[in-house]
């Protein structure tokens, strides 16, 4: 993704600002989550990226006031951005991709990543391979490879 530029003001108002402005440069529309799940006790929303019957581009995540919540929303973007909505590629590639390109993106702009974020996101890759794996989709070496670095 091409660099925007920041705005100065709170932490929180700095990520949003720099989130908005990323959606808006690629055309996407943001609404708060319509789903949530649940892992133990703690109720998650759940985040995604669509394109809607009138053919806008969509995410759904958390107001992106926090590190972890612009993480997710940069990962909903990126599938977006990466052409992932309409293709074919195996869900954990997707997975891969999108994740590497917000961390990527993110961490160019000066936002680093904690080890929790990247523990979540590398969490993510591999339950996606999992996934892929139980159907019998060959798993790229490059996506498993780099759930691994994340851990470190
Ligand atoms: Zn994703």
């Amino acid at each position: 993704m091409a660099a925007l530029v920041h705005n100065p003001g709170s932490q929180a108002e700095r990520y949003k600002h720099y989130a908005f402005a990323y959606a808006d440069a690629a055309g996407v529309v943001w609404q708060k989550p319509s789903k949530s799940s649940e892992t133990g006790k703690i109720k998650h929303a759940v985040a995604s990226a669509f394109i809607a019957e009138d053919d806008t581009k969509v995410i759904e995540a958390s107001t992106p006031d926090t590190l972890p919540r612009l993480y997710e929303w940069m990962h909903e973007l990126s599938h977006h951005y990466l052409d992932h909505i309409n293709n074919e590629k195996p869900y954990h590639v997707e997975e891969f991709e999108a994740t590497k390109m917000a961390i990527d993106t993110l961490e160019r702009d000066g936002f680093h990543m904690t080890p929790a974020i990247r523990k979540e996101a590398a969490w993510n890759i591999e339950q996606a391979i999992g996934k892929d794996r139980r159907k019998g989709i060959r798993i790229d070496s490059e996506a498993a490879e780099y759930a691994r670095e994340l851990k470190q």
